[in-house]
């Protein structure tokens, strides 16, 4: 029997699939429905354990550099992600609409699952890191409501 130790611990969703399943002719645009490939490439990754990890890889390249679905995002919502987060560095949040909020937090949520701490996920979502406890702790609430 041949020991394998090279294995990840976790291994990704997206293990032996094709990879033309998560890159498609063209992306669907901020705000716009999603093509039907983008949809097939979201259910894989919202089975996948490095989901986070794989978006908080995702978001440190530009908006004009997100193509394909990565880390549960369609490069669109990425898109939309990295231009509220960093246009609105880390006030108000009168100005973000719901869905961009929705995006934020559930990103905030999937990087503490990964087990990052609030102030480094306020460094790669470029949001104040109060604003994080607040998600994390508006988060804890629902789970135990
Ligand atoms: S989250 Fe990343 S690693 Fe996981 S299935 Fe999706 S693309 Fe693959």
């Amino acid at each position: 029997m041949t020991a394998v130790h090279n294995l990840p611990a976790q291994v990704p969703a997206c293990w032996g699939v094709d990879p033309e399943l998560f890159f498609g002719p063209a992306d669907s645009a901020e705000g716009q429905p999603l093509f039907s490939w983008e949809r097939q490439a979201l259910r894989v990754c919202a089975s996948c354990p490095l989901q986070a990890a794989c978006l908080a890889e995702a978001l440190k390249f530009p908006r004009d550099e997100q193509y394909g679905v990565i880390g549960g995002m369609t490069a669109g919502q990425r898109q939309m992600l990295l231009r509220t987060s960093r246009r609105q560095p880390s006030r108000s949040s009168a100005t973000d609409t719901a869905r961009n909020r929705r995006w934020l937090m559930q990103a905030a949520v999937r990087l503490h699952q990964a087990g990052h701490g609030p102030r480094e996920i306020a460094g790669r979502l470029h949001v104040g890191e109060r604003r994080v406890q607040r998600w994390l702790a508006a988060h804890r609430a629902e789970g135990v409501a």
